[in-house]
């Protein structure tokens, strides 16, 4: 720890970034806490990055919702399921102006991103329409495809693709009804489409429930040349049992 870090910790001891509690170094949760948010481990949806049970068989696995709905991205990952914690550090980044959670977020995206990483992807974040973007000030996958990049390396492009319209809430739609409500509501920027050409693309949001939102950005992507996508999440919507 430089001398400077060291005197800010003096005035500023390093909280908890879920809680109040006092922790040992920055950007990190405590016990309680970490024991309260659900990190994914262990063998996973190769698609989607769901949990799955049993021990790794050595060759990629899907879950069911991943061999029924066609995805057009290759791999995904998830760093947390959406509850407990999770879902309240998500909550909190994307209404309560916490950006501060996307640095500690960064490194649990790129711990998750380990397996599915490749030299010459092209970061991008899942865009917000522009009048969510003014109302809210910030775009929360952007944040967090920012700080991936930072660890990663990768190249990033934050406004690689834009939304068309402005989409109703998919709150309350059937799974058929989500992926209808955003067929072509996202198109790369018509200012980045050459950087797309040949690219393996990493799509990064915040929260996946049916992958109807990946998916418009991934058929973006591929429309323009993309060779490949995977896509990344914060949280993974999981059904339970
Ligand atoms: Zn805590
Ligand atoms: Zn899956």
């Amino acid at each position: 720890m430089g001398m400077q870090a060291a005197l800010l910790h003096m005035v500023y001891p390093p909280q908890c970034v879920a809680c109040d509690a006092m922790v040992s170094t920055d950007f990190g949760l405590c016990g309680a806490c970490w024991r309260e948010t659900p990190f994914v481990t262990g063998l996973v949806c190769d698609t989607c990055g769901v949990p799955l049970p049993g021990q790794d068989p050595g060759h990629p696995v899907h879950c069911d919702e991943c061999l029924t709905i066609a995805r057009p991205w290759s791999r995904g990952r998830a760093a947390m399921l959406y509850r407990d914690r999770a879902r309240s550090m998500v909550l909190q980044l994307k209404h309560a102006d916490r950006i501060d959670l996307a640095r500690p977020a960064g490194g649990w995206l790129m711990r998750a991103a380990q397996p599915i990483l490749q030299p010459d992807m092209l970061i991008a974040p899942v865009p917000l329409h522009w009048l969510r973007l003014l109302r809210r000030r910030y775009n929360q996958s952007a944040l967090l495809s920012a700080q991936l990049a930072r660890l990663s390396g990768l190249a990033h492009c934050p406004d690689l693709l834009q939304r068309q319209r402005n989409t109703q809430s998919q709150e309350g739609r059937t799974r058929d009804g989500r992926f209808a409500n955003l067929a072509e509501s996202i198109r790369v920027h018509p200012r980045r489409r050459g950087l797309v050409d040949g690219r393996h693309v990493l799509l990064v949001d915040d929260v996946m429930t049916s992958g109807a939102t990946l998916a418009a950005a991934a058929e973006a992507c591929l429309a323009t040349g993309a060779a490949d996508i995977s896509v990344l999440v914060l949280c993974r919507v999981a059904k339970e049992g």
